[in-house]
């Protein structure tokens, strides 16, 4: 017998045929002798839904009331399904946020989970009910509804199958799990049978959509083992684990790409100390999160060109921060790009390997790519490079570390 947190995402509960789907896989994992406990999203398309109505209501934004309306998508799934269990003979019950308790701190809109309450959930699976929990939302220090940030469910199922010590957290999604490269893309992408967290936690962050970011670092934190899977198909999916539980490591375990970036370059900076603090200050205060950066020497010691990438969606905003903060900084012109795209190659076995980088520039150098910034960290290499060369690029790295489908 094992114990199990299973999660269900938008797509996996779009209508009411696929709540019924949904019903028949718990189903059988009970029957199998499983305690199962069940975390649900809200229909696809309802958050969204939800929050125009926020937007269209009022002019104003109250963060409370903003939650209390965009919670109830999960109130909606959660009831049909335990009425769906039920209908096949599981027995099974509706669980919100408030009423487990899953408290959270009083930040509306991405609140942090605080405790758990596990002694009713302990209760109903001695009792060999199924729970069918809410996804993404939470109470509150003033005892009002909160949520968890877009896409929190999985953050739920995590930090529900921690409190309970779950011997598995399993995500349903519409994909069979996690691909070395976006399969739309690189029609040669394999499914990988394991991924350790850094990994995941890497692919999430630059690009990878299969999982919250916020949920593979709350999975890390409390070591939870995540299978991520279909809930269209019986295939296995994809182990996210520790390292030592992956024998055969490859260099290079995927490649992600994301295109939600922008590139700033500021022409003619004085090449002097504190100039990056008079660029980059005013932007933290703007609460815009920069991620690459590159200073060029200068020829002459007197003046440089700087470039970093900020969110696409803050691209204007940054514009606006650096022209002005134009006088303290010092520069003879800034220039915007969001036709850019940020490839990263990722993989744990990079640590012990030497030349992965090296592989990578060479790759993109003989498709007569142009490379504008370059970072790194222990286990990833990113590029940024024109949006137009996404296709190509993805496609020559997937075959040059050896990771293509024979
Ligand atoms: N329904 C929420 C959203 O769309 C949470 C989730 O699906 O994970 O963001
Ligand atoms: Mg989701």
């Amino acid at each position: 017998m094992a114990r199990l947190v299973k999660k269900f995402g938008g797509t996996s509960v779009a209508d009411i045929d696929r709540i019924r789907n949904v019903a028949l896989r718990v189903k059988a994992a009970v029957e199998s002798g499983d305690q199962v406990a069940v975390v649900v999203s809200a229909m696809s398309g309802t958050t969204n839904q939800l929050v125009n109505f926020t937007h269209n209501v009022a002019n104003v934004h109250d963060a409370g009331e903003y939650d209390a309306v965009v919670a109830a998508g999960e109130q909606i799934t959660a009831g049909l399904l335990a009425m769906a269990l039920q209908d096949i003979g599981v027995r099974a019950r509706s669980w919100l946020g408030w009423q487990i308790p899953i408290e959270t701190d009083g930040v509306h809109g991405s609140a942090r989970i605080g405790r758990i309450g596990t002694e009713g959930l302990e209760k109903i699976f001695a009792e060999g009910q199924v729970s069918v929990i809410a996804g993404f939302q939470g109470v509150g220090p003033d005892n009002r509804i909160t949520t968890l940030g877009r896409g929190g469910s999985d953050l739920s199922a995590v930090a529900i199958a921690a409190a309970v010590n779950a011997d598995r957290c399993d995500i349903y999604t519409d994909v069979e799990g996690v691909f070395t490269a976006d399969p739309r893309i690189v029609t040669k992408a394999r499914k990988l049978d394991k991924v350790t967290y850094e990994e995941m936690l890497e692919m999430a962050s630059q690009g990878a959509r299969v999982l919250q970011t916020r949920s593979v670092e709350a999975a890390m934190k409390h070591k939870v083992r995540l299978q991520v899977m279909s809930s269209f198909s019986d295939e296995p999916g994809t182990l996210v684990v520790d390292e030592e539980e992956i024998v055969e490591q490859e260099v290079v375990s995927g490649i992600a790409y994301s295109n939600d970036e922008a590139k700033i370059t500021l022409v003619q900076v004085a090449d002097r100390p504190g100039v990056a603090a008079s660029i980059f200050g005013p932007l933290a205060e703007a609460n815009i999160n920069v991620d690459m950066i590159v200073q060029n020497v200068s020829a002459d010691g007197q003046a440089t060109d700087l470039t970093f990438t900020v969110p696409r969606a803050d691209l204007d905003r940054s514009i606006k921060v650096i022209e002005d903060s134009k006088e303290s900084i010092g520069y003879r012109q800034v220039t915007p790009d969001p036709d850019v795209v940020k490839i990263s190659v990722i993989g744990v076995g990079m640590r012990s390997h030497a030349g992965v980088a090296q592989r990578m520039f060479k790759t993109l150098a003989d498709k007569g790519i142009n490379i504008q910034v370059i970072s790194t960290s222990e286990i990833k290499v990113s590029v940024l490079i024109p949006a137009e060369y996404t296709e190509i690029a993805l496609r020559a790295l997937h075959t040059a570390y050896g990771l293509d489908d024979e």
